[in-house]
């Protein structure tokens, strides 16, 4: 007699929630619990690339991103406030089905994959934190804030860069902290010239300061200097700054994804800089892939695949940083010449396309 699976998911980010979707779409029972008192009204990522959208397609959950993001298929890049070039992102034959970065506020990506997760049955109970996890044979003991001893046969620990799960296997979370300080701002802006293009603007010194829409007329800048929009080299008619903020980058992977019944998923199991846009994207295969496995019986497999897949992943993002942010005017002469002969040589700039949209 088949026994049907409990699965605890640890974390209402994009990661645990896709999780949820992807196992109780097949039936699985699932739970997911957050800390937060409420869903996080803040955007972190605002890409979703091809891959996931097509991750996302089984459930529904895709033609409802579709529905309130922005199709971005051109970068702008400039030297100070004076315009380089214009990259259109053209490919010959559309991986997973798209060829466009879809521009989305991470708060109303993670609402979509609630209101999914809730339409199959399941349930996330905000308020509700992680205290200690006790494996035994047959089973895993989560205690939680509530003082309660929740029994469950796994558990998906998809709690952020600071995982609660992840702490309590007594996993490594090898890497480095890079020592400069980030800062990004969200804000609503008329009449900005780019509104369907990313924007990045060199800046002396390996400084940059990049723009991304998020919705008609809301914009984040994010900037490796301290204050984002101060940055900015073009001028931005901002009516609103929603939040500005600071960041570290920090730039770690797991040892390994799994310890007999608890699984790491998204940031939990790897973290790295925004170049690229990859992190959210990471956790959503990640959590995908876990999915599949359980409802295959095949979750010996996930630690090594996933190891190896964000291993990848870290490393053209970290590829992608230095190349972007460095100070050395050769480097950068280097860059600006690739990006050139990529907006005059189709085969170039189609390869440079491909990566963006589908380099993993
Ligand atoms: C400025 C910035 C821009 C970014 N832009 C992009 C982008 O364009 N594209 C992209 O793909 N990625 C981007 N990222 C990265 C992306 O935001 C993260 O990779 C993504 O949020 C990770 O999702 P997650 O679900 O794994 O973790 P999180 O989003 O961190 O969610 C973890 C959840 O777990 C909960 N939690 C934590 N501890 C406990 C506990 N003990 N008990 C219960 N709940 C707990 C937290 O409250 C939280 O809700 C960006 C990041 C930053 C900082």
């Amino acid at each position: 007699m088949e026994v049907a699976l409990r699965i605890l998911i640890v974390g209402a980010g994009p990661t645990g929630l896709t999780a949820g979707v992807e196992l109780a779409r097949r039936n699985i029972h699932a739970e997911v619990i957050d800390r937060r008192d409420e869903a996080s009204p803040f955007s972190r990522a605002v890409g979703i690339l091809p891959r996931s959208l097509k991750t996302l397609e089984a459930s529904g959950v895709t033609p409802k991103l579709l529905k309130q993001g922005q199709k971005f298929r051109m970068a702008r890049f400039y030297r100070g406030d004076r315009l380089l070039l214009s990259l259109p992102l053209t490919v010959r034959q559309p991986l997973h089905g798209y060829d466009f970065i879809l521009g989305l506020a991470q708060d109303r990506t993670e609402a979509a994959l609630r209101d999914a997760f809730v339409g199959f049955g399941g349930a996330v109970s905000y308020g509700t934190e992680l205290m200690a996890l006790r494996q035994e044979r047959d089973g895993v003991i989560a205690e939680t804030s509530e003082g309660k001893e929740l029994a469950f046969d796994y558990v998906i620990g998809a709690d952020g860069v600071r995982s609660k799960a992840r702490e309590e296997l007594g996993i490594a979370f090898d890497g480095i902290d890079l020592p400069e300080t980030w800062s990004i701002a969200d804000v609503d802006a008329e009449d900005w010239p780019n509104a369907n293009a990313f924007t990045v603007c060199q800046l002396p010194g390996g400084e940059v300061a990049v723009v991304a829409p998020l919705d008609v007329n809301r914009y984040r800048v994010i900037s490796n200097t301290e204050y984002a929009l101060a940055a900015l080299p073009l001028p931005m008619n901002v009516t609103h700054v929603r939040r500005e903020g600071q960041f570290k980058i920090s730039v770690r992977q797991v040892s390994q994804y799994s310890k007999d019944r608890v699984f790491l998923a998204g940031d939990a199991a790897h973290c790295h800089s925004p170049v690229g846009g990859r992190g959210m994207n990471l956790g959503i295969a990640d959590a995908a892939d876990l999915a599949a496995r359980f409802a295959e019986g095949a979750i010996g497999g996930y630690s090594a695949a996933r190891h190896a897949g964000g291993a990848r992943v870290i490393a053209q993002s970290e590829q992608a940083r230095k190349v972007l942010t460095s100070a050395n005017p050769i480097a950068r002469g280097l860059v600006l010449l690739g990006l050139r002969l990529a907006s005059v040589v189709p085969p170039m700039q189609r390869a440079m396309s491909h990566q963006v949209l589908y380099g993993e």
